[in-house]
C-alpha cells in the first residue's frame, strides 16, 4: 500500500542518518565528495549534479506527486524552463492565455528569439483547446486554478486532446500544491512547482522543482539540470523540506478559513463577485470538486474600482500588501497594478483582471481576526461615500 501524504510527508529522512543516528535528516552542504578510492567513486562526487539533501527533498515531491522523479531547482522559473529545455527547437508550446506572468515572459521572449514557438489560449473553454491542439503542439502547459481568477482548466480533458496529437503535458500545480491536485494521476507527463509558496509554506526560500510521471523523462531533465547547473542549494532544499513537514495541517487549516472569508465576502453588499471554487455558485464548483482533493487557500474578489480597491488594501491590518502566496501570513495583492502590471490594459481586460480585483491569499491566522479585518475594511467604503454619519456611527460604538 502506498504511504499516505501526510506519512510520506513526516517520515521522509528521518531517522536514517547512520553516523549519529539523528531523527531529523543532517544537512549536507559539502559541495564535493571523496572518492573511497583510485576509481572508486561513491553515491555522490559534486553538489551540482547530485546532493543527499536535495535527493530527500525530490524524493518526497516525487512521492506527493506520485511521479517517478523529480528535480529539485533554484527557483519555480527555472523549474518552468527545464520542462521547456525539452522543446526542440521551433516547435509549438500552447499555453494558458492567463499564465503565471513569469512563465508568459518567458515563453514570450523564448518565441521572440525564436527559440519555440508560442501559442496563448483559454484552455479553460473546450473550443479553444481544440483550434489550438490542432496546430500540433509538442507540449501543453497549464495552469489551475488560474491566478488571480481561480478559473478551472479540466486536465483530464486536455491530456485526452493533447494524447490524440502526440503533445505532452506540463501542470503548474503552485496554487494547489500535492496535497490538494495530483495531475499525474490525471495523465500529465510533467508537474512543475515553485516551492516557494506552498510547499515551503513559510515565505523564506526561493526554489522550485519539477517532476515527471516517466522515469526517462526524470532521467532527461536531471542530465540537463546538471548540464545548466540550475539544481538548488542543499540549505534551501533542508529548509523546503523542514517546511513541506507540515503541508498537509497548513492547506487545511487554510482552506477552511479561505472557504469562511469567501462565505463572508459573497454576502457583503459592497462587494460584487467573489472567486473561489469552494461556493457551490462558483462556475469551477463542480469541476473542482472532481480534479482536486480541496479548494485551496486562494481566492479573489471585486469591488466597485479601483480607488474602492485602494481604501480596503489601507484599511487592512491583519493582511500585508505583498505578490506571492502559500505561506503562513495571509496576503493582499491588487493584480492590476501589481503580478499582473506587465499587461497591457486590453490583455488584462481580455482575461477579466479589473481595476477593483484584490486577491487574497490566506494564511493560518484565525479566522475571526481575518474576517473581522475584512469586515472593518470594507466599512470604509461606506464611511467614504458618508463620511459624517460613518463618524457619528463610530464615536457612538467606542463610547467617545
Ligand atoms: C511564483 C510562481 C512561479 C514562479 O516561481 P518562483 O519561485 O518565483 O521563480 C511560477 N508559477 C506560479 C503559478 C507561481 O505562483
Amino acid at each position: 500500500m502506498r504511504a499516505r501524504d501526510e506519512t510520506i510527508t513526516c517520515s521522509i529522512g528521518i531517522d536514517d542518518d547512520r553516523a549519529f543516528g539523528a531523527v531529523t535528516p543532517p544537512i549536507y552542504l559539502s559541495a564535493n565528495y571523496s572518492f573511497a578510492a583510485f576509481r572508486e567513486p561513491r553515491a555522490y562526487d559534486y553538489t551540482r549534479s547530485g546532493n543527499p539533501t536535495r535527493d530527500q527533498l525530490a524524493d518526497a515531491l516525487a512521492k506527493l506527486e506520485r511521479g517517478a522523479g523529480a528535480i529539485v531547482t533554484a527557483s519555480g522559473m527555472s523549474a518552468v524552463h527545464l520542462v521547456l529545455s525539452l522543446v526542440p527547437c521551433g516547435a509549438l508550446v500552447v499555453a494558458p492565455h492567463d499564465c503565471y506572468g513569469g512563465t508568459w515572459r518567458l515563453l514570450h521572449s523564448l518565441a521572440e528569439r525564436k527559440l519555440i514557438e508560442v501559442a496563448f489560449a483559454d484552455l479553460t473553454n473546450p473550443e479553444t483547446v481544440s483550434r489550438a491542439l490542432a496546430r500540433r503542439p509538442f507540449l501543453v502547459w497549464v495552469e489551475t486554478p488560474s491566478n488571480p481568477l481561480m478559473r478551472l482548466t479540466d486536465i483530464r480533458q486536455v491530456v485526452a486532446r493533447a494524447e490524440s496529437v502526440n503533445a505532452l503535458v506540463a501542470v503548474d500545480n503552485t496554487f494547489l500544491s500535492p496535497i490538494l491536485q495530483k495531475p499525474l494521476l490525471l495523465g500529465a507527463d510533467f508537474v512543475v512547482h515553485s516551492t516557494t509558496k506552498y510547499l515551503n509554506g513559510h515565505s523564506d526560500v526561493v526554489g522550485g522543482a519539477v517532476i515527471a510521471a516517466k522515469r526517462e523523462h526524470a532521467e532527461q531533465l536531471a542530465s540537463w539540470a546538471n548540464c545548466t547547473g540550475v539544481t538548488g542549494a542543499p540549505f534551501d532544499a533542508w529548509l523546503t523540506l523542514r517546511g513541506l513537514r507540515t503541508i498537509t495541517v497548513r492547506v487545511s487549516r487554510q482552506e477552511q478559513t479561505a472557504l469562511a472569508i469567501a462565505r463572508f465576502l459573497d454576502r457583503h453588499p459592497r462587494v460584487r463577485i467573489v472567486h473561489y471554487p469552494g461556493l457551490e455558485s462558483d462556475p469551477g464548483h463542480a469541476l473542482a470538486k472532481q480534479q482536486q482533493y480541496g479548494f485551496g487557500g486562494m481566492l479573489s474578489f471585486e469591488v466597485e474600482d479601483e480607488a474602492a480597491a485602494e481604501a480596503i488594501v489601507n484599511a487592512l491590518k491583519v493582511f500585508t500588501l505583498a505578490e506571492s502566496l502559500g505561506g503562513v501570513e495571509s496576503l493582499v495583492c491588487h493584480p492590476a497594478t501589481m503580478t499582473h502590471a506587465c499587461l497591457t490594459d486590453e490583455a488584462r481586460s481580455a482575461c477579466g483582471i479589473t481595476q477593483g480585483l484584490l486577491r487574497l491569499t490566506i494564511g493560518l491566522e484565525a479566522e475571526w481576526d481575518l474576517v473581522g479585518d475584512l469586515a472593518q475594511a470594507l466599512s470604509r467604503l461606506d464611511e467614504e461615500q458618508h463620511p459624517i454619519l460613518a463618524r457619528k456611527f463610530d464615536a457612538r460604538a467606542t463610547g467617545t
